[in-house]
């Protein structure tokens, strides 16, 4: 059988760390190359260093992972299309036949950087979105998936669980759920590249249910930050969590009826609800709004307290208020709505406890 040849897309928190997952088990797993590609956005650091020469040098993500060895067999890469997958004359063997990709960038950019990879990858390559977001487009809206689906031609399951970047890359144990369409053996390989003892990975064939969960769940986290920011205490917090999850199944069932209750309850659904509500970024950004009454924008704050690093709650909060204001869905979901007024300064954010008597009448 040919060996697999990995390529992350993204080099941020989270994709260090996937990087530094899969790129232990390719050592190990005699159907994989060892070496793993690693796209890098190219910055220049405050030493005047590229950040790709940095990580090549010290095997360290030293913006966005710092003190953490990746592995010596991850190679990074600044040229998107060079760094995978392309067909080139005289190009690098590990490159040109690169047959996996995992897609692990914040989910604002990967419109523009699946553009960038059409006609350019093997057909038959499988992928993998770890992207926790959704894009709307005047057709309507489109999860990452699909997005890499469609505009690439190519298969794609999902990775999504309570998985905090820097507690995984310490090693400490937690568990991941993959969603997959219908190849379960494509399912099984991805788990098999992701396992570790430390990192329990269980296959769930719900794309849509595993892909919405891992989304959504950034709109209850900043719910939950901005209630930490108002200190109105853990009975609260609970509350406006169970709103949410709550939001989180009907919005998802009523986009897609395929979706299953069941996967509410895999580390994609409950668990990765109650991490980020308790220790994300999310969270900890929408309690400095609320501290701040609202006086300092999300930008900003993101900038100051992230340094690089992305927020998904704010967008995705927006995105999904396009698809309730498009299809009449306000009322239906107040968390959702109230999140998204809050963050763009419409509401205090004392609001986000105001609404709570209005039951979505959907569930
Ligand atoms: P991050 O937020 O730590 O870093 C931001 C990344 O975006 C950096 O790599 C930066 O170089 C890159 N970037 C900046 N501008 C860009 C551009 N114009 N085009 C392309 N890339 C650009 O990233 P992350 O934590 O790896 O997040 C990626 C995805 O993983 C998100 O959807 C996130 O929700 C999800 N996720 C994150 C965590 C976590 O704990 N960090 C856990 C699970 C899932
Ligand atoms: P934050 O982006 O809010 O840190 O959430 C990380 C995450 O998705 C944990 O599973």
């Amino acid at each position: 059988i040919e060996k697999s040849r990995v390529t992350v897309i993204g080099s941020g928190n989270w994709g260090s760390v996937a990087a530094k997952l899969i790129a232990s088990n390719t050592l190990k797993l005699d159907s994989f190359h060892d070496e793993v590609r690693m796209w890098v956005y190219e910055e220049v650091l405050p030493s005047g260093n590229k950040l790709t020469n940095v990580i090549n040098e010290t095997n360290e993500n030293v913006k966005y992972l710092p003190g953490i060895k990746l592995g010596k067999n991850v190679v990074a890469d600044p040229d998107l299309e060079n760094a995978d997958f392309l067909d080139l004359v005289g190009g690098d063997i590990a490159v040109k036949d690169a047959t996996m990709l995992v897609f692990v960038t914040p989910h604002q950019f990967m419109d523009a950087i699946c553009k960038r990879l059409v006609g350019k990858i093997k057909p038959d390559v499988e992928a993998i979105s770890l992207i926790k977001g959704m894009e709307v487009k005047m057709e309507g809206p489109c999860m990452i998936s699909s997005l890499i689906s469609d505009q690439l031609g190519i298969n794609c399951c999902v990775l999504m669980g309570a998985n905090i970047a820097n507690e995984i890359a310490v090693e400490k144990f937690s568990e991941a759920t993959v969603g997959f369409r219908e190849n379960k053996e494509v399912a099984e390989r991805w788990v098999l590249l992701f396992s570790s003892p430390y990192f329990q990975v269980t296959a769930v064939q719900d794309v849509e249910g595993v892909e919405l969960c891992g989304t959504l769940k950034n709109i209850v986290a900043i719910a939950a930050g901005l209630v930490d920011g108002l200190e109105m205490g853990n009975n609260t917090k609970a509350a406006i969590m169970r709103i949410g999850l709550r939001e989180m199944r009907a919005f998802s069932k009523l986009m897609f009826s395929s979706v299953r209750d069941s996967t509410f309850f895999e580390s994609c659904g409950v668990a990765d609800l109650i991490t980020t509500c308790m220790g994300g970024r999310n969270r900890k950004v929408a309690e400095a709004f609320a501290k701040n009454q609202g006086k300092r924008s999300f930008d900003e704050l993101e900038a100051e307290l992230l340094q690089g690093q992305k927020l998904q709650g704010v967008s995705t909060a927006k995105e999904v208020y396009a698809v309730l204001s498009n299809r009449g869905w306000l009322e239906m979901f107040p968390l959702f709505t109230t999140v998204h007024e809050i963050c763009v300064g419409r509401l205090p954010p004392t609001a986000i406890v105001e609404y709570s008597e209005h039951k979505p009448k959907c569930c």
